[in-house]
């Protein structure tokens, strides 16, 4: 029985649903409809933490956007006609052209549960392995790379390595704005161990600021890197002897690929000094306790399984490895990856961490399913699929809790494909997202606070997520959609599962299956749990084997691998360059990734006006020489451009960007802009062992956007359609925000400001205006009585007023017609603050306040800041921010 709102007084205990730190929440439904969000102390992932996303989870559960009912071709329909539909197309195609013409594309937002069911249905009853993830995009490199050197899929460390090691490496990784509690563990263990951080990067990021050392490499250079490394550990005697010989194997053959660039040719190859790389090498050599951290800087790249091989052989041969302090950790991107794992949820691997390449595995899976027709060959990896989606090959094609149609490299060819694929199937939570478009039936899915299972988060953790709101109109669990297909399919007793405790239970069993220590992943203590102690389920980690206590695990510390001779493999890495076809046409390189405040695509985060008003618009790092040369000023517009395609997005100049590089974030949709989805400009270049692709190195273009006039408007309701080249759109706290500009002005701005903004108001409401043809300035406000209703500010160049008081101003009252007059004069008035661009969204601090408590109040730390204005205080995520502010003030002042 699921609970109500009213009902609920004490916090439901679940797990955050964004990143793959996977913290512990208590959510409390209050009596208004509202949920009180808090870290949970009890949690051993974050003890009571959250970041600033995690924090304003409960501002995200509206369901003014949510899809509540079945549609078929955009008409609402009911259950049993779509499940009828579902099932009759997808049995068609198999009959007509094989298992391999129909395709499951699904996600790490889905819970353990879900994958088990989507796996079984696919590789044990279709008999297709034609099921892939949204991990192949986060985080397969990781999985390959473990696999080649372990013999199994195995994160071989806990976080709390990270608070117990003396050195910890970070390589690719943004760890402060993507794993946001993870990075407050490891700063608050500097703070009383001393922990010396290196950040491997190209980018200088919020994470860098607190490194000991940044390292900002060549693009997809770190093969060299470790190589280098690698080799220096051998010349200078840091091999552990005992480890490699008891336990290891491969690392003359390594060492020699390792061996055959000198110094001087790595330091050219990653573009790093001489200095900086003895320095380096020094200092991993010389600290027995060493964490190497990585993440997507490392995945998402074509040779993304040797980076990570590269760097555990760092860790191999000096027996760093799964003991308190030391190893190589792959932190993953979603909440869920790493159930995806253990579940078989990808298009190359088999179900309980079981190989679909080995005989004896396929039929333990074959006869515990009671399967009819297993698959035996690996099916598509993720671009693989939406290639044969694209070529036809693929007939029926259902996705689940994901967005290919921005999220996938080539994202245009994504949408096109889908446009043409026979029967397309979407389960989302959202009713309107770039995928749904192309949905022929639409399936109402449940959403965080209402589903009910399990996550497993970077360091094997398996924690509940529990529902404490109760289903919104006929939405229902993905694992029970699928169910009821397969019922339609004909195997109604292989998946009569009533609750998702019988899932788990069986996945369980499942993973004890002939095991006897033979495979990582053993939760085989679980394989009888009765549906009240799934309700109960504590935090723990695998492995958790019939008869055992749960406890910390590590892995690896005194071998055991998982390979035929249970010896772990060195493996030989030679270096590729990333295959980047530089030109006069596309002469830069561009980088993509995440900002501290937003999630994927936005469906969830991109709802909250309290996220969004930290950065409210998609825009382009890009380093001040490359600016000036290309001759575009920050805050202008520009237009990014690869082979595939382009967006327009704002300036943002920055040493942060190393020369010759771009980045651009990965969130923004056609649904909160114009033209901004990174994934239109990546190519669909993979690595080839992982099948990940390449979305950290593209070669592209920038120009300028040569516009006429920009505009900024603030609006109570979100205009239907805002008729400019370029826009951007974002909540407010009490409406919507808008960006703006085009190449040629409306010949009539009163009437294009009406026709916007008008809509939905009383007759009476007035409009006030203000032009200056000089300036070409025009500035108008709509009123509906004493209230605001829309303000537009309009200039030749980027539009100079304050967004945050422009904003606010949507919750004023006008009754003062003096009061209108500064509004349309842009700027607060006197003893009226203005905030600035938000930095601590938690207290709603903006960085003019920061920067004046900085000058007048001489605050010189994020502490002093945090004791003058409680910026930071909460979730800590804008710590760093508020630090570097602080310390371009004082800069400011010292010049
Ligand atoms: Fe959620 Fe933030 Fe924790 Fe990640 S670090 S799980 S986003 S609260």
């Amino acid at each position: 029985m699921q609970p109500s709102p009213r009902e609920a007084t004490t916090a439901v205990r679940t797990t955050c649903p964004y990143c793959g730190v996977g913290c512990g929440v208590l959510a409390r439904p209050r009596a208004d409809g509202t949920v009180a969000i808090a870290g949970d102390p009890g949690h051993p992932a974050n003890l009571g933490r959250l970041c600033s996303k995690g924090s304003a989870l409960g501002e995200t559960l509206s369901l003014d956007d949510r899809l509540l009912h079945p549609m078929i071709q955009g008409a609402r329909a009911s259950w049993d006609a779509a499940l009828d539909l579902v099932a009759s197309r997808f049995s068609e195609a198999i009959a007509s052209n094989g298992p391999d013409s129909v395709a499951f594309y699904v996600s790490g937002q889905l819970l353990t549960e879900d994958y088990y069911v989507a796996n079984k249905l696919m590789k044990g009853f279709i008999g297709s392995a034609n099921i892939d993830t949204n991990s192949r995009l986060c985080m397969a490199s990781s999985v390959a790379g473990h696999r080649r050197a372990f013999g199994s899929d195995t994160v071989p460390g806990v976080y709390e390595d990270l608070e117990l090691a003396d050195l910890v490496v970070l390589v690719g990784s943004n760890l402060a704005w993507c794993h946001p509690v993870l990075f407050q563990r490891l700063a608050a263990a500097r703070e009383t161990r001393g922990t010396k951080i290196v950040v491997i990067d190209p980018r200088a990021t919020a994470t860098t600021e607190l490194a000991d050392l940044h390292l900002a490499l060549a693009p997809g250079s770190d093969v060299a890197l470790f190589n280098g490394l690698l080799a220096h550990l051998e010349t200078t005697g840091r091999r552990d002897h005992r480890y490699v010989e008891a336990y290891t194997a491969g690392l003359d053959e390594a060492l020699a690929v390792a061996k055959a660039k000198s110094p001087s040719q790595i330091a050219r190859l990653t573009g790093l000094a001489q200095s900086e790389l003895h320095a380096f090498f020094e200092l991993f050599a010389a600290t027995q306790r060493t964490v190497t951290v990585y993440s997507q800087g490392v995945n998402q790249s074509s040779a993304g399984t040797d980076k990570v091989n590269a760097i555990i052989n760092c860790h191999l041969m000096t027996g760093r490895i799964g003991q308190p302090g030391m190893g190589p950790f792959s932190v993953t991107g979603q909440p869920n990856a790493m159930g995806g794992r253990e579940a078989g949820g990808m298009a190359n691997m088999l179900a309980a961490h079981m190989e679909l390449d080995d005989p004896r595995h396929r039929e333990l899976v074959r006869s515990f399913w009671k399967s009819p027709r297993l698959a035996s060959e690996p099916g598509l990896k993720a671009v693989d699929l939406f290639g044969a989606v694209g070529d036809g090959r693929i007939k029926a094609l259902w996705i689940m809790a994901t967005n290919p149609a921005d999220s996938m490299p080539e994202a245009d060819a994504v949408r096109a494909a889908l446009r043409a694929c026979p029967f397309v199937v979407v389960s989302d939570v959202a009713r309107r997202t770039d995928t749904t478009a192309f949905a022929h039936v639409l399936l109402p899915s449940l959403a965080w606070g209402e589903k009910d299972g399990t996550v497993t988060n970077s360091e094997r953790r398996i924690s509940r997520q529990r529902a404490f709101l109760p289903p919104p109109g006929e939405a229902r669990a993905d694992w029970w959609q699928m169910t009821e297909a397969a019922k339609r399919m004909g195997w109604a007793d292989e998946f009569g599962y009533r609750r998702a405790a019988d899932i788990f239970a069986e996945h369980a069993k499942l993973s004890g299956l002939e095991n006897q220590g033979s495979r990582d992943f053993d939760i085989s203590a679980h394989a009888q749990i009765a549906e009240a102690d799934y309700g109960a389920l504590q935090p723990f980690q695998w492995p958790h084997s019939a008869g055992s206590q749960p406890a910390i695990t590590r892995f690896f510390a005194a071998g055991g691998f998982f390979t035929a001779d249970r010896r772990g493999r060195f493996v030989a890495t030679p270096y590729r360059p990333p295959k980047l076809k530089i030109s006069p046409r596309f002469p830069l390189v561009l980088n993509t990734g995440r900002i501290r405040d937003q999630w994927h695509t936005m469906t969830r985060t991109g709802k909250t006006a309290r996220l969004m008003a930290h950065i409210a618009e998609p825009f382009v790092e890009i380093h001040p020489r490359d600016a000036h040369e290309l001759g575009i000023a920050g805050a202008e517009l520009a237009i990014v451009a690869s082979p595939h395609g382009q967006i327009a997005v704002r300036v943002l100049i920055t040493q942060s960007a190393r020369r010759g590089t771009v980045f651009v974030p990965m969130h923004w949709t056609d649904q909160h802009a114009s033209l901004a989805r990174v994934g239109s400009l990546l190519s669909p270049s993979v690595d080839p062992v992982s099948g990940q692709p390449e979305l950290k190195a593209m070669p592209v273009a920038v120009s300028r956007f040569e516009a006429a006039w920009h505009g900024f408007a603030v609006a109570r309701g979100k205009p239907a359609r805002i008729t400019a080249e370029y826009w951007a759109v974002a909540p407010a706290k009490h409406g919507w925000r808008m960006e703006m500009a085009g190449t040629t002005a409306p010949a009539n701005w009163r009437s294009w400001f009406e026709e916007q903004f008008r809509p939905g108001t009383t007759g009476a409401a007035s409009l006030q205006a203000y032009q200056d043809d000089g300036s070409r300035q025009q500035r108008m406000a709509l009123f509906d009585g004493d209230r605001l209703v829309a303000a537009l500010f309009v200039a030749a160049a980027p539009v100079a007023v304050s967004r945050s008081f422009a904003a606010e101003a949507l919750g004023r009252n006008f009754a003062d017609p003096r009061d209108r007059l500064g509004l349309l004069a842009g700027r607060p008035g006197r003893g009226e603050p203005d905030r600035g661009a938000i930095v601590c969204t938690c207290f709603d601090v903006g960085i003019n306040q920061i920067a004046e408590a900085v000058k007048s109040r001489r605050c010189r730390t994020a502490g002093a800041i945090g004791a003058a204005l409680q910026a930071g205080t909460n979730c800590g995520s804008c710590r760093p921010e508020i630090e570097r502010i602080i310390a371009s003030e004082y800069a400011l002042k010292a010049g």
